[in-house]
């Protein structure tokens, strides 16, 4: 199935090739789990549809351990409820002040493997987890709006000097493996450009949730706003963890006239 996502590069650099280097590597030698280093077992590659696309980087254990999320949620921002019990009802946080999204869905808890796997694309490079995620992630859309019109979705943006340190964006090297989806009887397009990071934001790591929500506040800009004016915008974004990002994304949106704003993550944390 061809992607319609072009990843989103900065100039070349050194990161490049090292991560060049990396990938002919991965592609000559024997696979090992990304999480746990164990020899993986042979794989039989069955393309997009194979039942399980994780299998091409995580081995039986890990894969075992990856906790996805099928309990009951929050229905506005996709909390999992840790008992696991009972239906989804409104948390605590969205009764008190409800969030500029109206409905956010992460595929999995970010606890290991998917942190280990979402680290290892993030922080080392290893662009080979990228698509078993990215097909993980297409699983989570299907889900949430397999059934739901979505006019345009945006992969959540790096700032520029973020995206020359990494050299790509994780969220956009995921959505590369997904379907084009601008062909009827879907019209929705993928567009990474109109949403921009105005302001180049510190780590979030180790911030609480007021810290987070002043780091983001403005960090986003709607640059051709004619572009979600009366549209159903869908936001995506590796992490979510208080939620902080995707509210900036989401107001920033809404202030420039989207008619509704919905969240997907690939990981939730609790
Ligand atoms: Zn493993
Ligand atoms: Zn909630």
């Amino acid at each position: 199935m061809p992607g319609c996502v072009g990843e989103s590069r900065s100039r070349p650099s050194r990161h490049r090739w090292w991560r060049w280097g990396r990938a002919l590597l991965d592609a000559l030698l024997p696979l090992r789990c990304s999480a746990c280093g164990a020899w993986l077992d042979a794989v039989v590659e069955t393309g997009h549809a194979a039942q399980d696309p994780l299998a091409r980087v995580l081995c039986t254990d890990c894969r075992a351990a990856l906790r996805l999320i099928d309990g009951p949620i929050c229905p506005r921002c996709g909390l999992p409820f840790a008992s696991g019990e009972g239906s989804d009802h409104l948390c605590g946080a969205c009764l008190a002040h409800a969030p500029a999204y109206a409905m956010a869905r992460s595929a999995g808890i970010y606890g290991p493997p998917l942190k280990t796997l979402i680290h290892r694309l993030k922080y080392d490079g290893q662009l080979r987890v990228a698509r078993p995620l990215g097909d993980m992630l297409w699983g989570a859309f299907l889900r949430g709006w397999g059934d739901r019109s979505v006019d345009l979705i945006i992969p959540v943006p790096l700032h520029r000097r973020r995206l020359r340190e990494r050299g790509f964006n994780q969220v956009r090297a995921m959505m590369r493996s997904w379907p084009c989806l601008d062909r009827k009887p879907r019209s929705t397009s993928i567009d990474g450009g109109v949403l921009v990071r105005a302001r180049h934001t510190a780590s979030q790591a180790g911030l609480d949730r007021k810290e987070r929500q002043r780091n983001m506040r403005a960090a986003f800009r709607v640059d051709r706003p004619a572009a979600v004016i009366g549209r159903s915008v869908l936001i995506v974004d590796d992490v979510m963890t208080t939620g902080a990002t995707v509210a900036a994304c989401a107001e920033a949106l809404k202030s420039s006239g989207a008619r509704r704003v919905d969240v997907l993550t690939l990981a939730r944390a609790l």
